[in-house]
């Protein structure tokens, strides 16, 4: 496996690889890998012939208040895992070789981005768009894979693909869990005991919303309560951020649900704001 810092050098890897007709998949991350980065970058190795896996703890998709200088990092692990994967090329560039002095470009896609996480991270998906934007340009790969336990993420990068023409196929991948059915995150990592215990919870009362929703309750308003009521008396350590029900590609809130519509949360768990999401059908 390569290690490649330089963007410039990860371009011309990548327009040698294109040139001999080989395909580029990228799996965009910011390291800390557990089993959900694994099959990200297992479903890239099955479908390109090219991997390229990026490492970069992204400066501009966190708020000042938020915890860049905390988050959590294993550099030499993570070279192992991407190793054991097949990845043809861990990409890990610093801060400053993606904004060099007087960087001053900026991608949005405003509406998809205003709503659930953008409400309380309102410059968030724009620092997120920008990187992938930028790692789409200096890989110019077939497939780029994420994650669909970011779902807002994943829709929004979507649009951006469609609307700028980026030519690129981005593929969804399920959410991987632990045991327990909490879904895995490089954030876990903050959580104590206590936390840890309660953490299950979360995913537990999606799953509430999909046995009522099986069971013939459609109204948006009383599932949600429901999921409220059962995380009151089992995640009391929780503080939810938001809890909807909406259409998976508009993120609309919808009144009514449907087997496509899809109930999705961030919750604060101690030092750990996590995210979960599931489809109700
Ligand atoms: P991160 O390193 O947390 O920014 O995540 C990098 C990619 O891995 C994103 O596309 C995430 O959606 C994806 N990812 C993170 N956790 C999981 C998980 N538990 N299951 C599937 N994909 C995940």
């Amino acid at each position: 496996m390569l290690i490649i810092t330089d963007p410039a050098q990860m371009a011309e890897q990548c327009a040698a690889w294109r040139q001999a007709g080989q395909s580029v998949a990228l799996v965009p991350t910011m390291g800390f890998f557990h089993q959900g980065h694994e099959s990200l970058m297992q479903a890239a190795r099955k479908n390109a012939a090219k991997v390229v896996l990026s490492l970069f703890v992204n400066p501009t998709q966190f708020a000042p208040t938020e915890d860049l200088a905390a988050y959590p990092r294993d550099m030499e692990r993570d070279k192992l895992i991407a190793e054991g994967n097949g990845v043809d090329v861990l990409f890990a560039p610093t801060p400053e070789l993606m904004y060099p002095q007087g960087y001053d470009t900026w991608t949005q896609v405003p509406g998809l981005s205003r709503l659930l996480c953008g409400k309380t991270r309102p410059t968030h998906f724009k620092g997120v768009c920008t990187v992938v934007l930028k790692l789409f340009n200096i890989t110019r790969p077939d497939l780029a894979f994420f994650g669909q336990k970011d779902w807002q993420q994943l829709a929004i990068i979507r649009r951006m693909a469609g609307d700028l023409n980026l030519g690129v196929k981005v593929e969804g991948v399920p959410i991987v869990r632990e045991a327990d059915g909490l879904a895995m995150s490089s954030r876990n990592s903050y959580l104590g005991e206590a936390e840890r215990t309660q953490a299950p919870q979360i995913h537990k009362g999606l799953t509430l919303a999909r046995q009522l929703f099986a069971a013939g309750e459609t109204r948006s308003s009383v599932l949600r309560k429901r999921i409220s009521e059962f995380w009151q008396e089992k995640l009391p350590l929780g503080r939810v951020d938001y809890l909807e029900l909406v259409h998976p590609e508009t993120l609309k809130a919808e009144k009514t649900a449907t087997p496509e519509s899809l109930v999705i949360t961030a919750v604060y768990l101690g030092k750990a704001r996590l995210i979960d999401n599931q489809i109700l059908g």
